[in-house]
C-alpha cells in the first residue's frame, strides 16, 4: 500500500510515499503538484534516493494545502438530499472554498464565537493530477491524481443566512484534509466505498459513495466544461445523510469533541474541536 503524504520532520516539510510504516521522501526540488500532474510520484521518490524515515518520527500535514482551485459540490448524495428535504438536483450545486481553511489530520477545528451551529460533513476529496478543459467522462479518471478525505465543516446559521455557501464553509480550520492522498491505481474503483463519520464514539454518518448523485467522473467532466481544471485542484464531492442540522433535535459540534471520518481504502481523518480561544 503506497500513500502520498506531506510531512514535517525536524522543522522541515516535504512530501513522500508511505509504505510499511516508513516514509520515503521525495526530492525537495519537485513539488507534489508537479509529480501528480506528470504521474511521476514513484520516479521522483526513487530519484531522490533518500533514506526512509520511520512514520512515527514525522507529523503528517494536509496533503494539498495550497490548491490552485478548491471547489465543492453540494447536495450530492441521494440520502442527504432526502434528509434535507430537497429534490434530487438535475445539475450539481457547486461552490468555491477558501484554501486558508485547510488543516491536516490531528489539527484542531476552531469554532468561532459568532456561530452556534458548527456541523460536520464527511466527504470524498478528489485531487486533480493532469489538468484539462472539456474532459469527457470516459477520460475523467485519467485526470484524477488521487483521493483524500475532507471534513466539510459548515457554520449552518451563517450558511442559511447568506445566499452563498463559500464563507460559511471556509472559516479558518474548517477544512480538515488528509491524512494522505491515495492514487487511483492503489484505491481502484471509487464508486462504492463505505464512508463513515463519528463524533467522539457516536456513529453519525454511514453511507457509500454509490449514493453519489453525480459520480467522480461526472463531477470532473461537468466542472471542466466551464473551467480549466489545474493540477492540484481539490474538489470535495458532497456528504451523505446524518449531518447535525438534519437530526431531531439538531446537533452541532461542541468544545472538546473529536470528529473522525473513515473512507474505505483511504484511511481515517480525525480532528479535535475547540471553541476559539479555549485551551486545548
Ligand atoms: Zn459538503
Amino acid at each position: 500500500m503506497t500513500l502520498v503524504a506531506r510531512y514535517a520532520n525536524h522543522g522541515r516539510a516535504g512530501w513522500g510515499l508511505i509504505e510499511d510504516d516508513q516514509l520515503f521522501p521525495a526530492d525537495e526540488d519537485v513539488a507534489l503538484v508537479d509529480a501528480l500532474a506528470d504521474n511521476e510520484l514513484l520516479q521522483r521518490v526513487s530519484k531522490a534516493k533518500k533514506a526512509p524515515i520511520p512514520l512515527d518520527e514525522v507529523s503528517l500535514l494536509a496533503p494539498m494545502p495550497d490548491p490552485p482551485q478548491f471547489l465543492g459540490v453540494g447536495l450530492n448524495y441521494r440520502d442527504h438530499a432526502a434528509e434535507a428535504g430537497m429534490e434530487i438536483p438535475t445539475d450539481p450545486v457547486t461552490f468555491g472554498l477558501y484554501k486558508t481553511s485547510i488543516i491536516g489530520d490531528g489539527d484542531t477545528i476552531e469554532m468561532p464565537p459568532f456561530s452556534d451551529e458548527n456541523d460536520w460533513e464527511a466527504e470524498l476529496g478528489i485531487v486533480i493530477g493532469s489538468g484539462g478543459r472539456d474532459i469527457p467522462e470516459e477520460d475523467a479518471l485519467g485526470h484524477v491524481g488521487g483521493y483524500t478525505i475532507i471534513n466539510d465543516v459548515t457554520a449552518r446559521d451563517i450558511q442559511m443566512s447568506e445566499g452563498q455557501w463559500g464563507r460559511s464553509k471556509s472559516f479558518d480550520t474548517f477544512k480538515p484534509m488528509g491524512p494522505w492522498i491515495v492514487t487511483p491505481d492503489v484505491l481502484g474503483d471509487a464508486s462504492d466505498l463505505s464512508i463513515s463519520l463519528w463524533v467522539n464514539d457516536d456513529l453519525k454518518q454511514s453511507s457509500h459513495t454509490s449514493e453519489l448523485i453525480f459520480s467522480v467522473t461526472q463531477i470532473v467532466s461537468l466542472l471542466s466544461r466551464s473551467t480549466t481544471l489545474l493540477p492540484g485542484t481539490v474538489i470535495t464531492t458532497g456528504t451523505p445523510h446524518g449531518v447535525g442540522f438534519s437530526r431531531t433535535p439538531p446537533e452541532f459540534l461542541k468544545d472538546g469533541d473529536t470528529v473522525s471520518i473513515e473512507i474505505e481504502g483511504i484511511g481515517r481523518l480525525s480532528n479535535p474541536v475547540a471553541a476559539a480561544g479555549s485551551e486545548t
